[in-house]
């Protein structure tokens, strides 16, 4: 996650020091220095800001598809659709990962919950924090999620499935 500091930092695409109002950071670089979008690597962005940034899908697309080339970050893919992909924590065989998370492919934040607290997070707690057009595409992601993994069992079945399928690691 970027380093954020209060007063200082600022939303890389309006350039306010106002991190009141709601925002998401991505971790790591998904852009080459020449890339346009390099500079809003790593660096907050306002939800507002991003609701009404033209650059937004092609900068999410590029997190998103960074899933696809990373064997490291693939590994933990449990479930995914055309605009989303769920994954967990990496974690031994018998034991539960710590966290659970999904990714949209076009905006770039993370619905991020510990593993253990995954029913209530898929219900509503994914809500928590945000608004407008980031809550609407949120939730339309999360009702996709929710038909393979409504609840910490469903959840937990895929996983199953992943550590057993003869593709996994
Ligand atoms: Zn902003």
């Amino acid at each position: 996650m970027a380093m954020i500091i209060k007063g200082f930092t600022s939303c890389a695409i309006c350039g306010s020091t106002d991190l009141s109002k709601p925002y998401t950071a991505t971790s790591g670089v998904a852009f080459p220095k020449e890339d346009e979008l390099w500079r809003f690597c790593d660096a907050p962005l306002h939800f507002d800001c991003l609701a009404r940034w033209p650059h937004r899908e092609r900068f999410s697309r590029g997190y998103f598809d960074l899933w696809k080339d990373d064997s490291v970050l693939a590994n933990g893919v449990l479930s995914g659709g055309r605009a989303w992909v769920l994954r967990c924590g990496p974690a031994k065989r018998e034991a539960d990962p710590y966290y659970a998370e999904v990714r949209l492919s076009d905006w770039p934040m993370r619905l991020y919950s510990r593993w253990e607290q995954w029913t209530d997070f898929a219900a509503h707690q994914y809500r928590e924090g945000l608004e407008d057009e980031a809550l609407k595409a949120a939730d339309a992601a999360m009702a996709e999620v929710r038909k393979v993994a409504a609840d910490l069992e469903s959840l937990s079945v895929l996983r199953q499935r992943m550590l057993f399928s003869p593709t996994s690691h």
